[in-house]
Order: structure tokens, then C-alpha cells, then sequence
């Protein structure tokens, strides 16, 4: 579905991810991982359209749209789940799930809204509250629901788990193995293996911006001692 070719971004003069090749399969999980600084968020946020593109190409459904806008995007179905949520904590839960729909006609919102309440009932009940007097957990589902009202084909989630309690991360990636069910193709940054391993179809590892090891959770988990090590876990 998502093809990065050779694809190197950065900041001015700071190059962030350097000459990186990956496929994101139609339906499948995969999930980035590396330490701090390796450049996840940027590749997140390069795919998204937010950051400035050095070289190489990106391909999505078989469509160059390396330079196209972030709103192009979005409409052709590409949604983020951005580090740190980044909600509007001054709007309810309700008014924060519409703003995630302002790319689609205003009949599609009330069974946008419906969809994310099954998948995180707990929403249903806090429509009318404001999303920063939410928990983290909560804030993550709305987090996630928001970019789920754009009904996209590919989701990308920067750092699922960061900072949340144990039992709300099992309640996010049930969401994420439900969402797949239902066809979404889903890229998910973690700093935390574990978890995302489970779940995972395929695995990338960066390190200083570049890929140092790409292939199937299933390898990925017979090697986890090497991927730690790549992690600079142990
Ligand atoms: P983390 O898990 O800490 O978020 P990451 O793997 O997501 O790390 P990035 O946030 O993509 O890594 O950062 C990659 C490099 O780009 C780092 O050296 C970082 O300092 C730099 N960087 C990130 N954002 C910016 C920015 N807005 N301006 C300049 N440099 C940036």
C-alpha cells in the first residue's frame, strides 16, 4: 500500500532519516522501532507530509505523492496519530472527534462518531467533557479516534504506548487488532517491543536515520535478543 524508496528527510540542514526503504503492506501491521532519536517521528511525520523530504520517493497505492500536500493526503487516506496526542484540550471529545472529520462531507460524521464509540466505548460517556481534563489513556483513544473520523486506508501511530498504565495499553492494541480486522493497513512507532511485537506483521529497526533490520515479526521474535541489542536494551 506504502512504499518508501531510498526516502531522506530532515530539518534545514539536519538530515533525520537517511536513504530509507520500506513496504507497508495492504493489511498489515507494521511497526517501526528505536531509541530515542532514531528518527521514527520524523519518518511519521515525512510519510504525513510534514517534514521536508531530501530525496527518494513515496508511493502510496501505486501514486507518487512525495510532494504532496498533508491535506492530499489525508483526503487520499492517510491518518496520524501524533506523539504527545496533541488534542485540543480546550474543546470537548465530541468537538475534537468532529475536527477529525473536517475532510469528509458532514453526513459521515454522526457514523464516523459511532464507529470510534464502539471501539472506545469509554468515549461515549465523556462526549461533553473537555479532552484535557481526560486521562492519558483516554487521551489516546481520542487521540486515535480523531484520526479514525477521516475514515482512512492507512493509519500511522506515533508511539502507542508511551506513558500509559498496563491495562490501557491492552485496551489500545485490542483497538489496533480490531481496526485491522476491518482492513485498515496501520504503521505504529514504539519504543517498547514487546507489545507491538505481538501484533505485528513486519518490523523495521532504525538507528541514528537509517534501517538497520527490516523483516517479519516472526523473525523479530525469534531474534529478540538482537533487536534489544539493536535497541541498545541490553
Ligand atoms: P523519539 O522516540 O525520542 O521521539 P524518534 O526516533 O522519533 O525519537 P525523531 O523525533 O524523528 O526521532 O528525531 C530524529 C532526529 O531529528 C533527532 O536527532 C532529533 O533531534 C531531530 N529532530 C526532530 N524534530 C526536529 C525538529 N523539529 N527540528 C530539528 N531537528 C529535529
Amino acid at each position: 500500500m506504502l512504499r518508501l524508496d531510498s526516502l531522506s528527510c530532515g530539518y534545514g540542514d539536519m538530515t533525520a532519516v537517511q536513504e530509507l526503504t520500506l513496504d507497508i503492506p495492504d493489511g498489515e501491521i507494521t511497526v517501526m522501532l528505536g531509541a530515542n532519536g532514531a528518527g521514527k517521528s520524523s519518518t511519521i511525520m515525512c510519510i504525513a507530509g510534514h517534514v521536508n523530504i531530501i530525496g527518494g520517493r513515496i508511493t502510496y497505492n501505486e501514486k507518487e505523492i512525495t510532494h504532496a500536500t498533508p491535506m492530499a493526503r489525508i483526503k487520499a487516506g492517510i491518518a496520524v496519530v501524533p506523539e504527545g496526542r496533541r488534542l485540543f484540550p480546550s474543546l470537548t471529545v465530541k468537538e475534537n472527534l468532529i475536527v477529525g472529520g473536517y475532510s469528509q462531507p458532514n453526513e459521515n460524521s454522526r457514523d464516523s462518531i459511532d464507529r470510534v464509540l464502539n471501539l472506545f466505548p469509554r468515549l461515549g460517556d465523556r462526549l461533553k467533557q473537555l479532552a484535557g481534563s481526560l486521562s492519558g489513556g483516554e487521551q489516546q483513544m481520542l487521540s486515535i479516534g480523531r484520526a479514525l473520523m477521516s475514515s482512512p486506508k492507512l493509519l500511522l501511530i506515533d508511539e502507542l504506548s508511551l506513558g500509559l498504565m498496563p491495562k490501557i495499553i491492552d485496551l489500545c492494541y485490542e483497538a489496533i487488532t480490531e481496526l485491522k480486522k476491518n482492513g485498515l493497513t496501520i504503521l505504529i512507532v514504539e519504543q517498547s517491543t514487546q507489545r507491538a511485537l505481538e501484533v505485528a506483521d513486519r518490523v523495521c529497526v532504525l538507528e541514528s536515520g537509517k534501517e538497520v533490520w527490516q523483516d517479519t515479526a516472526a523473525r523479530a521474535r525469534d531474534n529478540a535478543a538482537l533487536i534489544d541489542t539493536l535497541l541498545g536494551l541490553n
